[in-house]
């Protein structure tokens, strides 16, 4: 894993981590590589190589347009912060798909009649949830209902009370 000063023509800094210093070159000449402040992707590398990251599993670069705040700075992540940004982004999730599964009513296999029905002010607006094939699910989105895929939650069983 290889740490590198990166700046744009407007003096903008920023780290970019990459598997190997080809890595680096390959990403720059396909413009993938680009300013997170002002998005220019004509990038150049600084002298100096601070550190290098302890991390070797994943390839990084900073991501564009994030990692900023309001002045400009640029705020660099260390590969561990990513992980634990990852980890409670993912359990924030977890905890939003739960709220709303435990809020909605199970309507099991007549959730696409159940959704026409509430749409068209048949039966009471509620959140509900059930099963219904993707064609099914295709044709309620097209009549203006709004349906979300939700992944397999395996402990939701266990927190519905
Ligand atoms: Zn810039």
């Amino acid at each position: 894993m290889k740490v590198y000063n990166l700046a744009c023509p407007l003096d903008h800094r920023f780290e970019g981590w990459f598997a190997s210093e080809e890595d680096c070159l390959a990403q720059q000449d396909k413009g993938i590589l680009a300013c997170p402040v002002c998005d220019s992707t004509d990038i150049s590398r600084m002298p100096s190589a601070p550190h290098i990251a302890k991390s070797s599993s994943t390839d990084l670069t900073v991501p564009k347009a994030e990692n900023t705040n309001l002045s400009g700075d640029v705020v660099a992540l260390t590969s561990n912060d990513h992980s634990q940004l990852e980890a409670q982004v993912q359990a924030a999730f977890l905890k939003g798909m739960r709220d709303l599964m435990g809020r909605s009513e199970d309507v099991g296999s007549g959730f696409a009649e159940e959704a026409r029905k509430i749409h068209y002010k048949e039966a009471p607006e509620r959140s509900i949830r059930g099963q219904t094939t993707l064609d099914e699910a295709e044709a309620l989105r097209d009549e203006g209902i709004e349906v979300m895929a939700v992944p397999f939650i395996p402990a939701f069983k266990n927190t519905l009370q």
